[in-house]
């Protein structure tokens, strides 16, 4: 089973459910894999302190140009939907940075002038945290091409009975790319206003790709009812409400995983499990059009 915890925007405690999830469910002796793919800051490895057992550099394939064999005919600028390869009085000049690796301009190329060559954009990884598996993907500083990087290492093979997908914040293509094919998408959020309109943006990304989904909130307080209400209208069921408690954010200062440093959250995640199992099993309610 691969689950992926997700949230419309950052800072909503997202890797804290994540982490907090595989900790519990490795200590009930489930085999659990935790997958960091927020590739542009992932931070899981400051609580699960994992030990590095691989490295691997990431590539994706750019074009280089055999000048002597061009022609200058601009086939591959037509080609080209990234702006990543222009045509300038018969002369090409390639921008790699914007390349998606989609391989269009060599497929055209008449001469033949086009070769595909590998270029870095980061690093995937992968270890053990105690009882868990752990990977993550670290991105280049200044790199834009990180669904290569998420594709890689989702794909990293496992013999985990469980994913656990830390995926990147908002509604964009890592994203999406963290969360397409999971089996089930729980979307952390927080009770404010802002909180609230990014869970709604997420909430359409899930329905969009058609993956059964709940909502954790974090920092929930007894008097705001406001993501009870939200969630009510949309129709989606809650998984989880974590107390908002300045004992778990000096826990997560420091490095430590809530529920180890307050064992008395633990029964929050083996609750949030359960209701997973039961929702992934059923129906997660309609949401309206
Ligand atoms: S590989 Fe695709 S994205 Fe990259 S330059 Fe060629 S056509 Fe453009
Ligand atoms: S398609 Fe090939 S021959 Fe034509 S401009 Fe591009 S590199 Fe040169």
């Amino acid at each position: 089973m691969k689950i992926a915890i997700a949230s419309g925007k950052g800072g909503t405690g997202k890797t804290t459910v994540a982490t907090c999830l595989a900790q519990v469910l490795a200590e009930t002796g489930l085999r659990v894999r935790y997958l960091d793919c927020d590739v542009e800051e992932p931070n899981g490895h400051l609580f699960l302190h994992p030990e590095i057992y691989e490295s691997k550099p990431v590539t994706v394939p750019v074009p280089e140009v055999d000048r002597e064999k061009c022609v200058g005919c601009g086939l591959c600028a037509k080609i080209c939907q990234y702006a990543a390869i222009a045509c300038v009085k018969k002369k090409v000049v390639t921008f790699p940075e914007l390349c998606h690796g989609c391989g269009g301009c060599a497929r055209v190329c008449p001469a033949g002038a086009i070769r595909e060559v590998g270029r870095g954009i980061g690093v995937a990884e992968t270890g053990r945290s105690c009882k868990i598996d752990f990977a993550q993907g670290c991105l280049r500083v200044g790199e834009a091409m990180s669904p290569s990087l998420i594709r890689q290492v989702r794909d990293i093979p496992t013999g985990a009975e469980l994913d656990i997908i830390d995926a990147p914040p908002g509604t964009s293509c890592p994203a999406i790319t963290a969360i397409r094919g999971a089996d089930f998408v729980l979307l952390v959020t927080e009770p404010t206003p802002f909180g609230l309109n990014d869970l709604a943006l997420a909430l359409d990304m899930v329905r969009e790709l058609d993956i059964p989904r709940a909502v954790v909130v974090n920092r929930h307080e007894d008097e705001n009812l406001s993501a009870r209400k939200f969630c009510s209208e949309r129709h989606v069921q809650i998984a989880a409400e974590i107390p908002d408690d300045r004992r778990v954010a000096e826990a997560y200062s420091q490095g430590l995983l809530p529920v180890i440093a307050l064992p008395e959250y633990r029964p929050y995640f083996l609750d949030l499990w359960a209701n997973v199992n039961k929702l992934a099993t059923g129906t997660p309610g309609k949401e309206p059009a």
